[in-house]
């Protein structure tokens, strides 16, 4: 079963259409870039696998659960690391933990083995009782994904996690959640501007003006399209114009 399915997605702001008939499936344990230029509809398509904006039209489902019809089995089987932290720096590693398995309604002995397995996984375990402010981007950012996984989801969702870090740890980034997928069997969403955070046998879209521009793995597109992924990313978002996204109907979606 494909951990997730979007399936013919459009949604529009008012009277601006940000994505249009957007489809694509991630299978268990894949590596996906997302990456599209500014306003290609990249946070829109988050806001939406995320629940934060309702589908208008299509269809998303997370683990072969609808997002529309089973929010709530759908949402579990999702982890996600926002572009903007949201840990708590004044408690520690662990209580940051602790406040989100509390949320998930783990019961004491659930979170304790739970916390215990993804500190070990994330190599945080010697940092659990320091306060989230005393470390540094690299390691809070792992802490977010210990937190996006302690929940055990099948699909974890990361938009643009390397920003702000520094060369060395968003490599180092980059590479931890790659194993996440080889060895763990979790797939995983990765949203960047970064062409360097993308390898060839990765599975890779491309968003532009809304639409789904290409969608493969990587190393197909750029054979494709220009020979290195560089000359495929400039061609596939700077060719000519793109159907024009069309006025649709005010919906009342707000950021
Ligand atoms: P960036 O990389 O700059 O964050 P993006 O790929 O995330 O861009 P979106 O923010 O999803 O793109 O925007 C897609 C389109 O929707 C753009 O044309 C943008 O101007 C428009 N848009 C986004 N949010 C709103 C909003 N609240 N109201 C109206 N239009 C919006």
């Amino acid at each position: 079963m494909n951990a997730l399915e979007v399936e013919d997605v459009s949604f529009a702001y008012g009277a601006r259409e940000a994505l249009r008939h957007v489809g694509f499936s991630l299978a268990p344990g894949r590596f996906a870039a997302l990456l599209g230029p500014n306003g290609a509809g990249k946070s829109t398509l988050i806001a939406l696998l995320t629940r934060l904006y309702d589908l208008q039209r299509g269809e998303i489902r997370v683990g072969g659960c609808s997002l529309r019809q089973t929010p709530r089995p759908a949402l579990r089987q999702l982890g996600v690391v926002f572009q903007q932290s949201t840990l708590d720096l004044d408690l520690s590693v662990e209580q940051n933990l602790r406040y989100h398995a509390a949320l998930h309604g783990m019961s004491r002995r659930q979170a304790n083995s739970r916390i215990e397995e993804e500190l070990t996984r994330q190599q945080l375990t010697e940092r659990r009782g320091e306060r989230v402010r005393e470390l540094n981007g690299g390691h809070r950012r792992r802490i977010e994904i210990a937190r996006a996984l302690l929940h055990e989801p099948r699909l974890l969702l990361l938009d643009e996690a390397s920003v702000g870090l520094d060369p060395a740890s968003r490599l180092a980034l980059n590479r931890h959640v790659r194993s996440l997928c080889r060895e763990h069997g979790i797939s995983v969403l990765w949203t960047t501007h970064l062409l360097d955070e993308v390898q060839e046998e990765d599975d890779l879209l491309i968003l532009h003006q809304g639409h789904l521009v290409a969608s493969g793995q990587a190393a197909a597109i750029s054979a494709e399209h220009g020979g290195d992924l560089g000359d495929a990313f400039h061609r596939l978002t700077t060719g000519p114009s793109l159907p024009s996204l069309q006025t649709a109907p005010h919906t009342g979606a707000n950021r």
